[in-house]
């Protein structure tokens, strides 16, 4: 039996790979659909929903897909829709123009931890081989005239049944589009060709507006003869609720909870992803303006506080700075050249190894070190830590995390912790080690927090609108030695540490921390300041 006939006309191709695409990559889709309108009530608004679905993709297709573009876009479309199916059914991922970004600044290694013999399979049933079919059916030839009326009464008709069923079931469209916004993010392909166009417009913006620096006015005002050291870890994928130095069940934090450490225990995210999260904590715009074309193009904390006279190091574990280190010094600790402790995945640890004598080598000039981790990256959990840290068990040994139970997930990540726990006083460690002739101290806050399975939803990259607490909800730690104790006021930091804070404030503390006077410094917003 033949998959296609001998030969289709353009219009029937379209509206063939527009039914297979609605029926085939909108599980989740229909799922969260039919949980906001169960079946028993709403059968006829759910085929109307098929059908306008069907309709409204068709359309779309028919604007760009002629004689030479056809095929190339059907297959790229299965193909890409295909692996955003097999995200959303199994990690409940959602394809806003944020995680087009992030899914663009996603490197090899971070791949592979997606692959699996079930995604492998999926692809080659729900992309592959559809693809094979498209790339060998014929297409009819017809007369430039014969295909301009056939389109237009295709596009007439389609308009037509969409009116027809929007019409119909006005009420339930209307609470669909107004009152559930979040279900149409599901929609796929629809929904990631709209961010992608998205994604791609403010790329354009950020590259057609002029770079702005600003803080030009910053000077180092330091109220210590020492110089001063600083230590800021941008974890990944920390969540807040799951340190047990915020009142965690499982001891997660045994080598913290040994240090004088300061807890902040409401603070949020500005994103819920990387590529947002990490340029727009460093940015001077706070999440509610912060948007990458602004943002990218104007003068960063780390900027100001180098232009002021520090000297500002990123090491980078993790997947880039985000375009934060462009204009200071950066060192990739992603591959064995520079890392010390890669078996075989490079450990945020080995950042440490060097990082005495260059510390060394900066005489006495003040010193901001970011270090920018792994941290607890996900979904292959069990990957992010040595083999000494597994200690709570059993743990998810797959990056099919919806095979494994909430339990085994949760150890996963739970070592993870551990492990970010270690660090972190290896960190401290190091702190203390140079605190005699230096003022030092640590801040590390997570980029992001995690969803493990809460609500059937894993990872995380939710729009912020509608992403869930657990993804949200982040954990921030300060650590003081006790001649910078005496700089500080350490009473109205634990203060501070009780109420919601945020990523806003990232840009205000370090510019205190740094002793960094500019008139861009709002003491309100350092977590730092009296
Ligand atoms: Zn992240």
């Amino acid at each position: 039996m033949k998959l296609f006939p001998n030969k289709l006309s353009q219009i029937h191709l379209v509206l063939l790979i527009a039914g297979f695409l609605t029926l085939t990559g909108n599980f989740t889709f229909f799922e969260k659909t039919l949980l906001v309108y169960p079946l028993s009530e709403n059968l006829f608004f759910l085929g109307s929903l098929f059908i306008f679905h069907l309709t409204l993709l068709a359309t779309l297709l028919l604007i760009f897909c002629f004689s030479k573009t056809i095929k190339p876009i059907l297959i790229l479309l299965l193909i890409i829709s295909s692996l955003v199916s097999f995200s959303s059914n199994n990690y409940g991922i959602v394809f806003d123009h944020n995680m087009i970004t992030n899914t663009f600044e996603t490197d090899a290694s971070e791949l592979s931890d997606l692959i699996s013999f079930k995604s492998i399979l999926y692809f080659l049933i729900f992309g592959l081989l559809p693809s094979i079919a498209v790339w060998k059916v014929s297409i009819k030839k017809i007369t430039f005239k014969a295909q301009l009326l056939e389109r237009l009464k295709a596009f007439l008709i389609l308009v037509v049944i969409s009116t027809v069923v929007i019409l119909s079931f006005s009420k339930h469209y209307s609470s669909f589009f107004r009152e559930n916004k979040s279900l149409r993010t599901y929609s796929n392909p629809i929904y990631y060709l709209y961010s992608t166009t998205k994604f791609v417009s403010s790329k354009l913006a950020v590259s057609s507006e002029p770079f702005k620096e600003i803080g030009l006015d910053a000077k180092i005002n330091k109220n210590s003869n020492l110089r001063r050291l600083v230590i800021l870890v941008v974890g990944e994928t920390a969540r807040s609720d799951h340190m047990s130095l915020n009142g965690y069940d499982l001891k997660t934090n045994p080598y913290l909870e040994q240090e004088e450490v300061i807890s902040f225990k409401k603070m949020t995210s500005c994103g819920t992803d990387t590529a947002f999260s990490v340029p727009c904590m460093f940015s001077l715009l706070d999440r509610s303006s912060y948007n990458h074309a602004k943002g990218k193009n104007m003068s960063n904390a780390l900027d100001i506080i180098s232009n002021a006279g520090a000297k500002v190091l990123w090491l980078d574990n993790n997947s880039s700075s985000k375009s934060v280190a462009d204009r200071i010094t950066f060192k990739d600790y992603r591959s064995s050249e520079l890392n010390s402790i890669c078996n075989p995945e490079c450990r945020d640890e080995g950042m440490l190894t060097n990082l005495q004598s260059f510390i060394d080598d900066q005489n006495n000039q003040d010193l901001l070190i970011v270090l920018h981790t792994m941290g607890s990256h996900g979904p292959a959990y069990y990957k992010r830590y040595p083999e000494k840290f597994e200690v709570f068990i059993p743990v998810c040994k797959t990056n099919l995390l919806n095979e494994c139970s909430r339990e085994e997930i949760s150890n996963a990540y739970d070592n993870t912790i551990l492990y970010t726990d270690y660090f972190l006083s290896k960190v401290i460690d190091l702190l203390k080690n140079n605190s005699q002739d230096s003022d030092t101290a640590m801040f590390y806050l997570s980029d992001h927090g995690e969803s493990l399975g809460e609500f059937g939803i894993y990872l995380h990259g939710y729009p912020y609108f509608m992403a869930p607490d657990e993804q949200k909800k982040i954990p921030a730690f300060m650590w003081f030695d006790e001649s910078i104790s005496r700089v500080f006021d350490i009473d109205s930091i634990k203060e501070k540490a009780e109420l919601s804070q945020s990523h806003d404030n990232l840009f205000h503390t370090l510019l205190g921390l740094m002793d960094v006077e500019t008139e861009l410094y709002k003491k309100d917003l350092d977590l730092t300041a009296k």
